[in-house]
């Protein structure tokens, strides 16, 4: 007899955890399968995200960006410390007690919620059947009503430079460098090679990215990405872009990684690589020969916008299926999933999914940029306020950047905005918020702003939208 349940869940990242919790919330029996063991071989649940993503890497952020708070900026407050230095093997203890904490937690909010947890590997049968297979190789097959896949993704790894034990890595293999790399190459300046470039870059390394696209950050507002290629050059990291690395070959600790570019082929010798060229879904033995799921052209889990993959009871959600590889999209998918099977009607606005580049500044965006309405043809006002004028920035001696809204011309809704600067994710929020409830400019430009806080430039960007911007002189005054 197999053991049944309402929902079984496939994963145990960001998307496959809050599914369950909130299946669990909504009155279903659900059991969620993760396969994930920690360094020390224990079954641990929060994927990609909680174990070598979005948290480690946010710990090491802290940490390097405090160091050289240290040893470059405190002097400007008339503070001396002496001589800076950094302790690698302290600093990445914190980073995995943190990890360790979060992981923890998951396993008790299962406990709390009453999701059953199954440590192993899941794979899917047909007739909404899993065949559960533990650490010790012990099979058996659960079935449920509904199943939800989140097994996520897994880094892309590139012919020309393949891993090694310690030499050229991927990106887990960057959280866990012991020594700060005197130089250090980067493949793909795309968000997870900046900010991984950025800590050790902060620690001392010496950085180059190599990037294969002729253009910076091409997601990205290009007034944003030509201001933060700006900043991160002058912070000391090389950026090449238009240089598609060929070759590396690995000798004495070293590696020697050849490039083409405009001017020809080229190479550079490191102590270290780091792989940050992408990430693709992960469906290995997951799915059996007639489960009726199919995958589309580049291997993700096919399903429509409410996440129903082309099996009746199957849904997919996270990192495994089109649309941004994020964290906070992942459980919003899983979520609603979950209310889904629940009988509610819920749903996810793709259009105001905020991405954050948690560099110094940070980089953060939504909804459309400049570039893309340009594109289509959409007539539209933009509004901009640098850091330089926010009295909070200047308090804080960390004035580059700016907010940058962009508003339909006959509506003035907004359709984007793109911050870069201090708390840039946190300010973005803001203005997700404002798309969320389809605000205007105006609308935004009508509310109160604290009194000296980073905020009010997205107050005055919202202003400046139609020209009505306090603290800076607006392009076309309007006369009223
Ligand atoms: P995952 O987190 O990958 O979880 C999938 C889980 O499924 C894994 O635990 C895996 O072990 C398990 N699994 C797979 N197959 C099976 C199977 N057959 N049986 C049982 N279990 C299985 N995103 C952000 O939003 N913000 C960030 O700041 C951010 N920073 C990042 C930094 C780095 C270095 C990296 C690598 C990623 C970062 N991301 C960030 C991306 C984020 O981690 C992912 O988008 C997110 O983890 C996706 O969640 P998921 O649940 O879809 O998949
Ligand atoms: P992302 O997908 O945002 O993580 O970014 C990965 C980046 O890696 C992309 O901008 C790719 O253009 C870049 N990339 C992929 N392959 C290569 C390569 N062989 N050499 C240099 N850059 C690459």
């Amino acid at each position: 007899m197999s053991k049944k349940f309402d929902v079984v869940v496939i994963g145990g990242g960001p998307g496959g955890y809050v599914a369950a919790i909130r299946c669990a919330q909504l009155g279903l029996s659900t059991a969620c399968i993760e396969k994930w063991t920690d360094k020390e071989d224990k079954p641990v649940l929060g994927g990609t995200c909680l174990n070598v993503g979005c948290i480690p890497s946010k710990a090491l952020l802290d940490s390097s960006h405090k160091y050289e708070e240290a040893s470059e900026k405190f002097d400007l407050h008339g503070i001396s410390v002496g001589k800076v230095s950094m302790d690698v093997e302290k600093m990445l203890a914190r980073k995995d007690q943190i990890v360790k904490n979060l992981t923890m937690g998951v396993a008790t909010l299962f406990k709390a919620n009453g999701v059953t947890s199954f440590e192993g590997t899941g794979k899917l049968l047909a007739n909404k059947q899993v065949e559960y297979t533990d650490h010790s190789g012990n099979t058996e097959v659960l079935s449920a009503e509904n199943v939800i896949i989140a097994t996520g993704s897994v880094p892309v790894e590139i012919p020309p430079a393949p891993l090694t034990d310690d030499v050229i890595v991927d990106s887990t293999g960057a959280l866990e460098f012991t020594k700060v790399p005197k130089r250090l190459g980067v493949i793909g300046a795309g968000v997870i090679g900046l900010e991984l470039g950025s800590v050790w870059g902060r620690l001392g390394a010496e950085v180059t990215v190599l990037e294969a696209q002729d253009s910076f950050l091409h997601l990205v507002d290009q007034t944003v990405a030509k201001e933060a290629k700006k900043l991160f050059s002058k912070q000391g990291m090389d950026i090449r872009v238009g240089a598609r690395v060929t070759g590396t070959d690995v000798k004495r600790k070293k590696v020697t990684v050849t490039y083409q570019d405009s001017e020809g082929e080229k190479s550079e010798e490191f102590d270290n690589l780091i792989v940050a060229v992408g990430r693709r879904p992960y469906t290995e033995g997951l799915l059996s020969g007639d489960c009726g799921v199919n995958l589309d052209e580049r291997g993700f889990i096919h399903v429509d916008e409410t996440c129903k993959t082309s099996a009746p009871g199957i849904w997919a959600v996270g990192d495994v299926v089109r649309g941004p590889m994020l964290a906070h999209k992942a459980s919003e998918e899983g979520v609603m999933v979950a209310e889904r099977i629940a009988g509610h009607k819920a749903q996810l606005n793709y259009d105001c999914i905020p991405s954050v580049i948690y560099t110094h500044p940070e980089i953060a965006w939504v909804g459309k940029t400049e570039d893309e309405l340009k594109a289509n043809g959409t007539s539209y006002n933009v509004g901009m306020f640098p850091f330089a004028a926010n009295g909070r920035a200047m308090a804080a001696a960390d004035t580059d950047g700016f907010v940058k809204i962009v508003a339909d011309a006959e509506t003035d809704r907004i359709l984007g905005a793109s911050v870069i600067g201090p708390s840039a994710g946190d300010l973005c929020q803001q203005l997700v918020i404002a798309m969320e409830f389809g605000s205007s400019a105006e609308d935004v430009g009508m509310m109160v702003f604290s009194h000296p806080t980073l905020s009010e430039a997205v107050h005055e960007a919202a202003l400046a939208v139609n020209n009505q911007a306090i603290h800076k002189a607006n392009r076309k005054p309007k006369a009223k």
